[in-house]
């Protein structure tokens, strides 16, 4: 059994990267690169106490320009997706970022409620149904309906997202 697939596979579907600047939880970055993907960390942002980017805030003295460092992260989903991962938006500072959480874990400091996050975008990060599968999924509305989507692996199952983005079923 095929265990995943790389970038340039052979029938040249590229592995997606669904949202490029992310929060991730520690357990949610282990299960993602336990399963076959790939988890750059970007440029940290550091916030000032009163909240405000540590490098914009010219009226603040360098010496207190410290508040708390928020890591970023990179996901190019080239393994399978992880069942339960939760797409949050979250508020900090004066910026709003996506972030993703594992369902059993509680939300971020600051995370809007469930309905801020697209239905597509949460879409996003459901696995692929198909028995022993669980590619990303990426789009495929072209004469479809809303949700429609194939698997980034061939033979590229063809899926249906549920309404709320949270889940797929394999379409025949
Ligand atoms: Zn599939």
């Amino acid at each position: 059994m095929k265990t995943g697939f790389t970038m340039g596979d052979a029938d040249g579907v590229a592995a997606p990267v669904p949202e490029d600047r992310l929060r991730l939880t520690i357990p949610c970055r282990e299960r993602l690169i336990h399963a076959g993907n790939v988890v750059e960390a970007l440029e940290p942002v550091t916030l000032n106490p009163s909240g405000t980017h540590a490098h914009d805030d010219l009226s603040v003295p360098p010496s207190l320009r410290r508040g708390p460092t928020y890591p970023f992260w990179r996901v190019t989903l080239t393994g399978r997706v992880p069942l339960g991962l939760v797409l949050c938006f979250i508020q900090y500072g004066p910026d709003q970022h996506y972030g993703l959480r594992l369902d059993e874990e509680p939300p971020y400091p600051g995370e809007f409620p469930f309905d801020a996050v697209e239905w597509w975008r949460r879409g996003n990060w459901v696995p692929c149904p198909a028995p022993g599968c669980g590619a990303p999924l990426v789009w495929y509305e072209a004469g479809y309906a809303p949700g429609y989507r194939i698997c980034a692996r061939s033979p590229h199952h063809h899926a249906q997202l549920s309404p709320d983005g949270r889940s797929a079923q394999t379409v025949a």
